[in-house]
């Protein structure tokens, strides 16, 4: 490999405390080995393509002006242009966006989707203002990085304490300073507005879906397999229900406000009307509760975490007894934990396939944009589907020819491909 002529941490962010950066850098470097001959364009990856910082100054409703920072970070346009959420966060920081675009790219490349991958962010409380604020300050940023988003260019997303109005919004002054409707500049939209039936289930979908490739497998059936899930909102909850639908038990539910239990599999449209009624599965009637503890030790024959990110540490790693873990949520097993799963034979499916879902059903929501032509929910299921199949099978092909977790897999499949399309392209000028 040529010597090395730039420093693996760049300029802008500390090399003694790199962040969530420095965690992504350890996985390129993990994968690298088996990238073979592609390995000599590695360096692409561990530094994003384009960085933007911008000031959002507005006026607030009592008649002061705050200012806010922005951020967007374009981290690999390899394969298509930009894709990835905004997030609005008080802790937002450079090097959160900057690993979270990087793991944009690592998941559409992983599901094969026409795109790199790409991030946004402002530091802000979102609880702390008003509806009219909000709008103000989600119109002020688009503007500020208008030049670099664009539907063949970068298109954004919902993500943390952002929905389908602040999409809304970004649509809507992008169009007002293109001079023309421009729908497909971000997904995540409301149907109203060009978004796509099936988006909200997308991920929870998705994440059924692959549970059942890696149980099929494993040699599970899913008809009468035991299922425990983590976070029972849109993720949890729409895989719960599929799960039930499809003959399996789902024994017990964690949320923010307690755990239910039934050994018989609870009934998951009445859960979830309950959580419609109350705000959360504690309480639900013919349940038993149970504490973390009990919940984590449970046997399963698959554990889904889809609640929040670091659920699973070394500290409960220990007790979990499941022959799948399928990652709902982004981030939900710390490598320490992954570790010790592992070392019991229990297969994990990553994230950047099992929860991959929602980035396909946005990936659908672009093209009928494009075509100004929507399809149904059966063909936006139908077409899914065969997706994350496809996605799972690459993944398993390569994880068995390398002998590595499913998860070094993946970024193998990704990787691979993203520095593939850079080699072909090759370097301009
Ligand atoms: P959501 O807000 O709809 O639901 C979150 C669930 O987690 C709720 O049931 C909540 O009660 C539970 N929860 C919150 N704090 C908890 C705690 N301390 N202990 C136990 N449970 C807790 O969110 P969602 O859209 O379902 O997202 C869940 C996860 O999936 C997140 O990690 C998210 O980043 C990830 N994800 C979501 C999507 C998507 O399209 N929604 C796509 C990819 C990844």
């Amino acid at each position: 490999m040529a010597e090395l002529h730039s420093h693996p941490v760049p300029s802008y962010l500390d090399p003694a405390h790199p962040g969530p950066w420095g965690i992504y850098l350890e996985q390129v470097d993990r994968v690298t080995p088996y990238l073979g001959n592609l390995a000599r364009w590695v360096e692409t990856l561990k530094r994003p393509k384009r960085i933007l910082i911008v000031d959002v100054p507005v006026e607030l409703d009592n008649g002061t002006v705050a200012h806010f920072e922005g951020y967007r970070v374009q981290h690999n346009t390899s394969r298509g242009p930009g894709k990835g959420g905004v997030r609005f966060h008080q802790d937002v920081t450079l090097s959160e966006v900057m690993a979270l675009s990087a793991w944009m790219s690592v998941k559409s490349a992983a599901v094969n989707l026409p795109f790199g991958g790409a991030k946004g962010g402002i530091r802000i409380d979102p609880h702390l203002y008003s509806h009219s604020e909000l709008e103000r300050i989600t119109r002020r940023y688009t503007s500020e990085i208008h030049d670099i988003i664009g539907p063949s260019k970068d298109i954004p997303a919902p993500d943390v304490n952002t929905n389908g109005q602040i999409m809304a919004w970004m649509m809507d002054t992008y169009s007002m300073n293109e001079g023309r409707t421009t729908t497909g500049v971000v997904t995540g939209k409301p149907v109203s507005l060009g978004g796509s039936l099936g988006r909200i289930e997308a991920t929870g979908r998705g994440v059924y879906v692959i549970a059942c490739e890696a149980a099929r497998e494993s040699g599970i059936d899913i008809k009468g397999a035991r299922i425990a899930i983590q976070g029972f909102g849109n993720v949890g909850g729409t895989a719960a229900r599929l799960f039930q639908e499809a003959g399996a038990q789902v024994v017990a539910v964690y949320d923010h406000t307690g755990i239910v239990y039934d050994e018989r599999g609870l009934n998951v449209p009445g859960l979830l009307e309950h959580v419609h009624e109350t705000g959360g599965v504690a309480g639900a009637p013919g349940t038993q509760s149970l504490d973390p503890k009990e919940f984590w030790s449970l046997e399963t024959d698959i554990l889904i975490p889809a609640a929040l990110e670091g659920q699973i540490t070394h500290e409960n790693a220990g007790l979990i007894r499941t022959r799948i873990l399928v990652e709902g949520a982004n981030g939900p097993t710390t490598p320490e934990a992954d570790d010790i799963i592992s070392a019991k034979g229990t297969v994990i499916v990553p994230d950047v396939v099992a929860n991959a879902g929602g980035v396909t059903v946005s990936y659908f929501e672009w093209v009928q944009d494009f075509s100004s032509f929507f399809w149904t929910e059966q063909e936006i299921n139908h077409r899914l589907e065969a997706m994350m199949r496809s996605a799972y099978s690459a993944m398993s092909g390569v994880a068995r020819q390398h002998g590595v977790s499913l998860r070094t897999a993946a970024f193998i499949v990704a990787c691979s491909r993203i520095l593939e399309a850079r080699q072909v392209r090759g370097l301009y000028p």
